[in-house]
């Protein structure tokens, strides 16, 4: 059984990248297939796994996309390129702002991506998709495939408004689009444990949403080292192994394989 995660906020820079390596890598070490998507045009999911410059690259996941829309036979082994800790990546590039504007004129737009991922049921433990910093197409195509959603939320402000919103937009996609989708939890990162601030956000966070919503018991430490993975193309197990960002998202695996 494969379990498809998509890692959403529609907040930049809340650690969803980061998230997404070290979630995708970790479950690799556990001896787990998995394919990682890079849904954001940005490509920041592909450039922390080495690929230095996505935009040049060929084949990514708006190829496969349009391909879908052409009725082209699904290929899933296209475009894959593997990492040496064990993941198969989907690149994405910044194509895919513009299939984002040509999906609005296409039938069963929110749903393009969910033929792909289909398939690759067929051959991954796993697939893990690092969604865009917002709620547009892309976002709602990752979360109509997805069986879960991984919020990453930073201990750095208040982001209760913003969760809101994306908590009602994973209902609806839930409602219209795609019954099975769940939230896997809300991951708590860059957590300063130096500061009150960051003890007053988690502790609004668990109030405001524990009762209705799954929180990683385990939260991100803020790491300098966790910053500086994406230039170096590899994950915390491999640039900095006893490190304790490395050992949260150890934890965090562990909770994830014991969801299901
Ligand atoms: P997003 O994908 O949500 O935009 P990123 O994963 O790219 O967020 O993280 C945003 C920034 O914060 C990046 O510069 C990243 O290197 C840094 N970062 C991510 N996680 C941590 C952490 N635990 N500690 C310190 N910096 C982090
Ligand atoms: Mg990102």
């Amino acid at each position: 059984m494969c379990k498809v995660i998509a890692v959403a906020n529609q907040k930049g820079g809340v650690g969803k990248t980061v998230t997404c390596v070290n979630l995708g890598t970790g479950l690799a070490m556990n001896g787990k297939k998995v394919l990682m998507i890079d849904a954001d045009p940005q490509g920041s999911l592909s450039i922390s796994l080495g690929i230095t410059e996505p935009d040049q690259l060929e084949y990514t996941l708006a190829t496969a996309m349009l391909g879908i829309i052409n009725e082209d036979e699904i290929d899933v082994t296209a475009g894959i390129i593997h990492h040496d800790e064990g993941v198969d990546i989907l690149p994405g590039n910044i194509e895919l702002s513009s299939l984002e504007v040509s999906l609005s004129g296409v039938i069963s737009r929110e749903t393009i991506l969910r033929e792909y991922v289909d398939k690759a049921r067929e051959i991954y433990d796993y697939v893990i998709i690092d969604c865009m910093p917002s709620l547009g197409m892309m976002t709602i195509n990752a979360l109509s495939c997805a069986d879960s959603v991984l919020i990453p939320v930073q201990a750095a402000y208040l982001p209760v408004k913003g969760l809101q919103q994306l908590i009602k937009t994973i209902g609806r996609v839930k409602k219209q689009l795609n019954p099975s989708l769940n939230i896997e939890g809300i991951l708590i990162t860059m957590v300063d444990n130096r500061t009150n601030y960051a003890k007053d956000i988690t502790s609004q966070i668990h109030d405001a949403y524990s009762a209705s919503v799954n929180v990683f018991p385990v939260e991100i430490p803020l790491s300098v080292r966790a910053a500086e993975i994406s230039a170096e193309g590899s994950s915390l197990y491999v640039y900095d192994p006893k490190g304790k960002a490395a050992n949260a998202y150890k934890e965090l695996i562990k909770e994830v394989m014991n969801n299901g």
